[in-house]
């Protein structure tokens, strides 16, 4: 193959690797019984109470159906999630928009924005064809001070020695069970 084709051909693949990028940028925790799962520095809300009083929003507005609206605001029903979840943003904020009459929008939270950025393309594109708005943020909205955010209920808050002998009784009980 001549040295012009080759690069040519290796261009090609560069691009197309590029707008199908391979997207798995998560840190996994694994349960007792190996149920793997993502694991994030901060809860949802947090992201949620900045995002919304930010918006003057309501959050959780309830729906007839007893479903949530995470954040409703003058113009938008607001779907949180993290950017593991991008798939299940957009079928909620889409209910969300139909059972208040207004515009879904989806937030997407990126915890680590470089790398997670291919799960907002997601749902970007998703959002042109599908008539929504979405928009993404980072834990620099937190305004973090050490490392941790001035939510008492967030994850960075609670007892990390608490937690671990809670679910040590809690793994004692369930294996006489
Ligand atoms: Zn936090």
């Amino acid at each position: 193959m001549k040295v012009n084709n080759l690069i040519l051909l290796s261009l090609i693949i560069f691009v197309f690797s590029k707008q199908y990028a391979y997207c798995d940028n998560f840190k996994y925790g694994y349960t007792s019984s190996g149920y793997k799962y993502v694991i994030h520095n901060h809860s949802e809300s947090s992201y949620q109470h900045v995002w919304c009083s930010q918006h003057n929003g309501i959050e959780e507005f309830k729906n007839p159906d007893k479903t949530r609206v995470d954040c409703l605001t003058d113009t938008h029903a607001t779907e949180f999630d993290f950017a593991n979840k991008w798939a299940e943003s957009v079928g909620q904020a889409l209910h969300y928009s139909k059972m208040t009459g207004k515009r879904a929008k989806v937030v997407l939270i990126l915890e680590n924005p470089k790398k997670q950025m291919c799960y907002y393309e997601r749902v970007k594109n998703l959002s042109k064809i599908h008539d929504f708005d979405s928009e993404f943020v980072t834990p620099e909205i937190l305004n973090l001070q050490n490392g941790k955010c001035s939510f008492k209920n967030c994850k960075c808050n609670r007892k990390k020695k608490k937690i671990s002998f809670f679910s040590k009784i809690f793994k004692i009980i369930s294996n006489y069970n």
